[in-house]
């Protein structure tokens, strides 16, 4: 009997050391953070947006996130300049902007006496010859006022989640940042990645000697297949049938951008390869999103993302729904296709990543860097008053030229409006022995007198902390940052905004701390994560702090925000 029972006691032990084992084997293929992290942001992605088109949406791309994710149907920016480069950093940072310090797409610097475009950097300059922005066609208005073609995440104040990613692994992690637009792929690349854009002048996939000495060679092939000629001589026609659409009778507003050579009615031909305005044309429609999309799944490819137990990182920054947003406007039968056609470029990403890493192993967020309103003739013809700005005839408003009179003002005072930033002539109210908080007082108390603005808060007021707490005020300090910001900051009224921009008269614009601009969706899906609904409110801050918590990094340097709960049950 005791022999038996011994017998017994050694099999048991075997089987509980086999089955340790087992467990121990299964651990090992079955990592328990995701393989690859794929950041997806649409510019100009307004939050309802998605749900508004879904009738006509195909299957395994926007409605993969709803039917599989847990979406965020309540969040918003809670900073004041809902711009691209504030929105894409804030996405990448956690961080608000008066933190992360990318308080708008341009500003003046007061060190270098220079205007900046967010992420420029003349130390390192673009690789290919030919790429830079051409002034003559750029569309872009704050690319446009780039003095330099360097490009570089220098003036990202504080750490990404991807650079924390890169420290918690000893630079084991791959991270890559691709977009259109570069202050699209440089934010989210962080200072420790890889960023890839487009250039409109040569339509290859760019990138700065902060990246790289020399392309890799598969970028170099991949440029040489010269994939944009396959739109040369064709157009941008509608997917579905027209009289499917919601908006099938808004081809023709007249509120629309009449582009020359792609006019504003359906079909949008893209002309000549060699076309002047042919880098434009494609990313005025979803063929710019094809393209970030064909040059993303070739990197996924040659840069064996998601194939080992270290967790990659890939960021894309579809830029089509931004130009389609501001040259027709969010209610035109253009951005209507556009998010159908998304979607379809969306299910062909989820397809690919299912196969090449799978979606169990991935974990996907998509959001938006900022909303956008209607243009103002959409808002009028359903009788909701709107309108244009124009802070350019501001210095000769009788209001502020009384009040420059009673300076002792002749000349310019208010030297440029940068959204949301307006800067005075510091050097001249020195000369002048004027109280430079004073002048930024009583100017911003005129400007609140003409029609269509909201706030005008002087930046000495804010960083004396002076103001009283109001919604609109804490959206302002929140993106107030002492060495970037210019002198006074405006908001203008919900539906009212600024159209003019190097002499090109935009559909719509987005910009203010208004619900349309500050909405946009987050979605978690793949990996472990189960659908659900959120209707509580968030905020895009949350995103990097949430992704930190998977892995296991710490939070970034800037970062605020706990990491969202609904995901965090699920992994
Ligand atoms: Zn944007």
């Amino acid at each position: 009997m005791l022999h038996q029972a011994a017998k017994v006691s050694i099999l048991s032990t075997l089987l509980l050391c086999s089955s340790m084992s087992l467990t121990a084997a299964g651990a090992a293929a079955q990592p328990e953070k995701p393989k690859l992290i794929l950041q997806i942001t649409v510019d100009q992605l307004r939050g309802d947006l998605p749900g508004r088109f879904k009738k006509n949406m195909g299957e395994g791309g926007f409605r993969y996130l709803m039917e599989k994710g847990i979406w965020y149907a309540n969040a918003h920016y809670a900073h004041s300049n809902t711009e691209t480069v504030v929105g894409h950093t804030t996405l990448a940072t956690g961080a608000i902007p008066a933190v992360h310090g990318m308080v708008s797409n341009v500003w003046f610097d007061r060190d270098t006496g220079k205007l900046t475009y967010n992420i420029e950097d003349d130390r390192y300059h673009i690789l290919s010859a030919g790429a830079d922005v051409d002034k003559s066609t750029e569309v872009d208005s704050s690319q446009a006022l780039a003095s330099t073609d360097g490009r570089s995440p220098a003036n990202i104040i504080s750490s990404t989640f991807s650079d924390e990613l890169t420290l918690h692994t000893n630079g084991g992690a791959k991270i890559f940042a691709v977009s259109v637009k570069d202050r699209g792929a440089v934010t989210l690349a962080g200072h420790t990645g890889k960023a890839f854009w487009f250039s409109k002048a040569t339509k290859d996939f760019i990138t700065s000697s902060y990246y790289y000495d020399k392309y890799p060679k598969w970028v170099a092939e991949w440029n040489k297949e010269k994939n944009f000629e396959r739109y040369a001589n064709t157009s941008w026609e509608l997917l579905k049938d027209k009289s499917t659409y919601l908006l099938a009778a808004n081809d023709d507003a007249p509120w629309e951008m009449d582009i020359a050579g792609f006019g504003r009615t359906f079909p949008h031909e893209y002309g000549a390869a060699k076309g002047k305005n042919f880098g434009n044309f494609l990313t005025f429609s979803p063929a710019g999103d094809e393209l970030t999309l064909d040059f993303a799944l070739t990197l996924l490819d040659k840069e064996n993302l998601g194939q080992d137990n270290i967790t990659d990182f890939l960021a894309i920054s579809f830029s089509t729904t931004d130009y389609v947003g501001h040259l027709f406007g969010p209610s035109s039968l253009e951005a209507e296709d556009n998010i159908l056609r998304l979607d379809r470029t969306l299910a062909k990403l989820f397809a690919a990543v299912d196969k090449k890493v799978g979606l169990e192993n991935t974990l996907i967020v998509l959001s938006a860097d900022h909303g956008g309103p209607e243009a103002p003739g959409y808002y009028k013809a359903f009788g909701i008053e709107s309108g244009y700005v124009s802070p350019d005839k501001w210095d000769k408003e009788p209001a502020i030229a009384r009040l420059k009179k009673q300076f002792g003002i002749g000349q310019k005072l208010i030297r440029d409006f940068y959204p949301p930033y307006l800067y005075l002539d510091r050097k001249l109210i020195k000369e002048k022995g004027l109280d430079q908080g004073e002048v930024e007082k009583a100017v911003a108390k005129e400007l609140m007198a003409i029609k269509g603005v909201a706030l005008a808060v002087s930046s000495t007021a804010m960083a004396k902390n002076k103001l009283p707490d109001t919604q609109l005020n804490r959206s302002a300090l929140r993106n107030f940052c002492a060495k970037r910001s210019g002198d006074i900051l405006v908001l203008f009224q919900p539906h009212h905004f600024i159209n003019h921009f190097n002499g090109e008269v935009v559909a719509a614009n987005h910009g203010g701390p208004w619900r349309y601009d500050s909405f946009v969706p987050i979605v978690f899906a793949g990996a472990k994560i189960e659908q659900e609904t959120i209707y509580r409110e968030v905020n895009p801050v949350n995103i990097a702090t949430t992704l930190a918590a998977i892995i296991g990094t710490k939070p970034p340097s800037g970062s605020h925000g706990a990491p969202l709960q609904e995901v965090m049950d699920d992994m």
